[in-house]
Formats: structure tokens, sequence, C-alpha cells
């Protein structure tokens, strides 16, 4: 059977979601709330009518996926790139993304995950070894905190990337620093710890950005952020200097 999956964007020539140009999928459904999502539109597992009267979300089969990411083999081979799962949560939809990786890797591609961690055991061991690289998003190391920022707690969060880390899957563990959130010299050495306790040896920040802002009024929602200025590299000095034991990049 060809698998059918909510996708609310396919974006070619990606270059921040993995090594090389990359073709990333963007699968709506997300367990997680987080305040500051850029992405609102990928949270519901529904599809939505927008303000504009586009609609976020469109079922593809794994076939039509896979001919989209096909046409731009040359680029991956070039560049060392390849095809990136995103969401939402692609986990949430395991089936279609179980189907879809399998086709990629029989197709000589390279692929990768962007997940949030927040996925059932049975269903995230299932998966995670399928993908070539783990884009692994580490909020925060204080389950209440997490919980107040994204509406659930880490445990099953911090869990699953041990997990991962003990199968020596290559994972690539990403924060998203974020104002009144994460952004705190105390969180920086508190996810630093997590970090080593875990084993892992390298992360990814990812400074807050507006770019989410518009979605919200397509969406007739409020948005916590509104106004909250956005973070540059300039800003993060000290916060990278922390993670001086990891080997820590943007
Ligand atoms: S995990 Fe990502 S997609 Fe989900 S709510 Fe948070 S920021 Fe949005």
């Amino acid at each position: 059977m060809d698998q059918k999956g909510l996708i609310f964007n396919i974006q070619k020539f990606s270059i921040h979601d993995g090594p090389g140009i990359r073709t990333t999928i963007f699968l709506k459904g997300c367990p997680l709330r987080c305040r500051w999502c850029a992405n609102p539109e990928s949270q519901s597992s529904l599809i939505q009518t927008m303000n504009d009267n586009t609609e976020a979300g469109e079922y593809k089969t794994v076939s039509q996926v896979l001919e989209i990411c096909l046409q731009d083999m040359d680029f991956y081979l070039e560049s060392g790139g390849g095809v990136t799962i995103s969401g939402g949560e692609g986990m949430m939809q395991p089936d279609f993304v179980e189907a879809l990786v399998k086709k990629l890797k029989e197709a000589g591609i390279h692929t990768a995950i962007e997940t949030t961690g927040y996925v059932k055991e049975e269903i995230f061991q299932r998966l995670a070894p399928l993908f070539d690289l783990l884009l692994f998003d580490v909020k925060h190391y204080d389950r209440k905190k997490h919980f107040l920022g994204t509406g659930v707690y880490n445990d099953r969060i911090i869990s699953n990337l041990s997990w991962a880390a003990e199968q020596g899957l290559t994972i690539l563990p990403r924060i998203p620093v974020i104002p009144d959130f994460n952004d705190s010299p105390e969180d920086a050495k508190g996810l630093a710890a997590l970090l080593k306790k875990i084993g892992l040896k390298e992360v990814q920040l990812l400074p807050f950005h507006q770019m989410g802002e518009r979605k919200y009024e397509l969406l007739d929602r409020d948005y916590a952020y509104t106004g909250v200025k956005a973070l540059h590299l300039e800003d993060l000095a000290d916060y990278q200097a922390v993670f001086k034991d990891l080997h820590c990049f943007f």
C-alpha cells in the first residue's frame, strides 16, 4: 500500500536541516505546544484553512514525495546532502515515515529526521535507527520549566535521547535558545551538563527568531512572543562559552 502522509510544506534547497543541500519534508502534528513555535500550523494533525484562504496540510503518498525528492538527486550527491523529515513531529505519522525512509534509503539518499523526542518508546525505537542522522531538539534540562514552555515534561525526551546515544546512533542535539525560557547562563550550564551526561559530543544552538509571527495572524491565534526581540550570534557568545567542552556551533 502506498502510505499517505499529511504534509504542510516541502522545502527544497534547504541548508539548515542537516549536511549539504537537502529537501525538507514538514509533517503536520506535534505533541508539544511551545510558546515560541515558529510553525504553529504544524501543531494540529488536521488540515487547516488559514485566514488568507490557503490550506495548511495536504495528503501526499510516499511515491509522490519520493518523486519530488529524487528531482534533486544531483544536488544531494554533489553537496553531501539528502532528505530531512521535519514537523511538527514526524514520528507522529510512523507508518508513512517508515515507508518513506525505506524508499529513500533504497534510492541511496542520506536521511535525517528532526525530532522533539516526545514519542512513545516503541515508535521511537522502531524509527530512529532507520535514519542516518537524528536532529534531536533539546529544549530544557529542568522538567518543570520544560513543561511551562512546551506543555510537556521532558522525561520521555531524555530517555529516548539516552537510548539513541547508547545505541550509537548519529545524533546532533539542537537547542533552540529562547528568551525567558532557556537563555540564562544557568540554563546553559544545565543543558551542557545534561548533554555531557548522556555522552554527546556536539550541539547546535538555534537562536530565537520572529519568522512565525505572521502565521499566528493567519490562524487567528495569540502569539506569546509578539514583540520579543530575535537573538543574534553576538548575543550568545557567553551562552556558547558554557558549552566549551562540547563542539558547539550555530
Ligand atoms: S516542537 Fe517544534 S513544531 Fe512542535 S510546538 Fe514546539 S516549536 Fe512547534
